[in-house]
């Protein structure tokens, strides 16, 4: 579903990603971890064109990340994103913001779109909620109605970055139950997260970066009982 191979992303001359290799197989579901800086963001961003690499491949199902626009376009219509924080339109009430890229970039009709939209919020459980706006929600909320807009496109792979750091403590265990159903669903997953309980339920790897690059990789049990390296000891030893 995705191969990077030999990615490299500078920041001027500061190497973010260091010759990173990585492949999602279908209906996988990686959680990415590591320290502050560590380039988890910046790996998931070049997966979705939201930054551009420097060198190396991307690939993502079968479409080549290049500069060709249409390629983007396509890739980024199939990649859905959550970021920490929440990004919703503010203009917009919930299902409008669920039904915008639809409509737009999917060019589907109004009704099918709203149908969608609602069949997709009744599945985060928040379809009666549809027509408030985004800042009559708890963050809890948002983020659900986040998770939700991202699916209305159908993507074939949804991609996580801190879904739940921003939130208070009593709202992530319902985001993170909507995220446990999704990925009982079958859906392809990139999560960064520190949230280790949902990286043992649901994780079928756990990828450990660090300074830019992939320093181990392992299924959770192992990773969490008896990492190899020394750096994900310590990193371990710091969020438990
Ligand atoms: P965190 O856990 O704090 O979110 P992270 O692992 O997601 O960290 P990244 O955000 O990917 O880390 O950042 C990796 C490195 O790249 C950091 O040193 C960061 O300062 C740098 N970096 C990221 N974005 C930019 C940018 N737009 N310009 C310059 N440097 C950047
Ligand atoms: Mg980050």
């Amino acid at each position: 579903m995705v191969i990077v191979e030999h990615l490299i992303k500078r920041f001027g001359s500061f190497n973010a990603l260091s010759d990173v290799n990585l492949t999602v197989a279908r209906g996988e579901k990686i959680v990415l971890c590591g320290p502050s800086g560590s380039g988890k963001s910046t790996l998931i961003r070049c997966i979705n064109h939201i930054e551009k690499h420097d060198y190396g491949r991307i690939v993502v199902d079968g479409v080549e990340l290049t500069d060709r626009i249409r390629d983007i376009n396509s890739v980024r219509c199939e990649v859905g994103m959550v970021f920490q924080s929440f990004n919703l339109f503010p203009h917009l009430s919930v299902v409008e913001n669920c039904m915008l890229a639809p409509l737009k970039v999917r060019g589907l009709p109004q009704s099918e779109a709203l149908d969608r939209a609602m069949a997709l919020l009744r599945k985060v459980r928040i379809h009666d909620q549809a027509k408030k706006y985004p800042a009559q929600l708890s963050g809890g909320q948002q983020q659900r109605v986040a998770i939700a807009r991202a699916l209305c496109m159908q993507p074939k792979i949804m991609l996580f970055d801190e879904p739940t750091s921003a939130l208070d403590p009593e709202m992530v265990k319902e985001v993170l139950e909507t995220m446990v159903e999704l990925a009982n669903d079958g859906m392809t997953m990139v999560c960064v997260t520190h949230e280790m309980g949902f990286a043992r339920e649901v994780a079928d790897r756990v990828v450990f970066m660090d300074c830019g690059s992939i320093v181990e990789e392992g299924d959770p049990s192992t990773f969490f009982r008896a990492p190899n390296t020394e750096r994900a000891r310590v990193f371990l030893n710091q969020i438990v």
